[in-house]
């Protein structure tokens, strides 16, 4: 009795003492996720190089927050646009396709390991029609920004658009979100589930084009122990998912970052403090009526 008291004592207090990450490694990730990504868009690296770097990156994540389990019963999400839920979800959650994904590897097409969440924008200027408001994109998970874009330019070929990657402290993994307007965070921020991190938009090759309507791109990879990842069909857990109306509620929610505190304000001591944007939240009503919200054609 009194060994296994001992066991779990070790197990709980003793465990997340053992990261060994540095500052100097915890950084490598923060300033080099984004240039990796360039350099598989760019092909600066061969797929076996990048993948290489990514598990290096990503053992260094693992490392720093040791508590970040994957457990797919577990999950809980808060959905990813601001009052909508699971409905507005493309093709009732049939335009996920990983099927010849490889993140390493830009030559390789034909996948989508992703959903696409739309809105209703008819004139295509990225505010909801039934409010005249740009939709909020809020965080589904606690986690880190490990990259962004915020310079797309009409005209540019980059699909992806204005994007965020964040690392998810509470099941470990990756979230992806492209295409969005603007981006409210910076790499190397803290975010909590509900935490408004960008608006809706229409940038990336394909989603400015007339064609395409208005969505949020977003993608789960989860990380196995030798750092590879995989993408995983996240529909079970957005129908689960809390919808938010207003972000500042958003430390209602359940999980949050209670997990390595200590560690994770001394890590991002020399990381500048970002002001939240001051923007106010007006209610909107969610989604009413059982019609999912149609995608007229898989984007990407
Ligand atoms: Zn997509």
């Amino acid at each position: 009795m009194v060994k296994i008291f001992v066991f779990c004592f070790n197990f709980l207090f003793l465990q997340k003492d053992t990261s060994s990450v540095t500052h100097k490694e915890y950084l490598s990730v923060i300033n080099g996720y984004k240039q990796l990504l360039v350099d598989i868009r760019e092909y600066k690296l061969s797929p076996h190089q990048a993948r290489e770097k990514f598990q290096e990156m990503m053992f260094i994540m693992k490392e720093a927050y040791p508590s970040a389990r994957y457990d797919s019963a577990q999950v809980q999400l808060c959905f990813p646009l601001m009052g909508f839920d699971f409905r507005a979800v493309g093709g009732n959650g049939s335009g996920y396709i990983p099927r010849g994904y490889d993140l390493f590897d830009q030559a390789k097409k034909g996948s989508h390991p992703a959903h696409d969440i739309f809105m209703k924008d008819k004139n295509q200027d990225s505010r909801d029609d039934r409010t005249g408001d740009y939709v909020p994109v809020l965080s589904t998970t606690d986690g880190i920004v490990i990259a962004i874009e915020n310079g797309w330019q009409t005209g540019s070929e980059y699909r992806g658009g204005n994007y965020i990657w964040i690392y998810d402290i509470t099941n470990g993994g990756l979230w992806y979100y492209a295409h969005q307007r603007e981006i409210y965070v910076k790499t190397g921020q803290i975010v909590r589930a509900g935490q408004k991190i960008a608006l809706v938009g229409r940038t990336g090759f394909n989603a400015a084009m007339p064609r395409s309507d208005t969505h949020l791109h977003m993608t789960f990879l989860r990380i196995d122990d030798d750092g590879n990842p995989f993408p995983v069909n996240t529909f079970g857990w957005l129908k689960q998912a809390t919808t938010l109306l207003d972000p500042r509620i958003a430390i209602d929610l359940e999980p949050i970052a209670t997990a390595r505190k200590v560690e994770i304000q001394k890590i991002v001591k020399s990381i500048p403090a970002i002001k939240e944007p001051k923007i106010a939240f007006k209610h909107i009503k969610p989604i009413t009526g059982d019609e999912p919200v149609k995608s007229r054609r898989r984007l990407r």
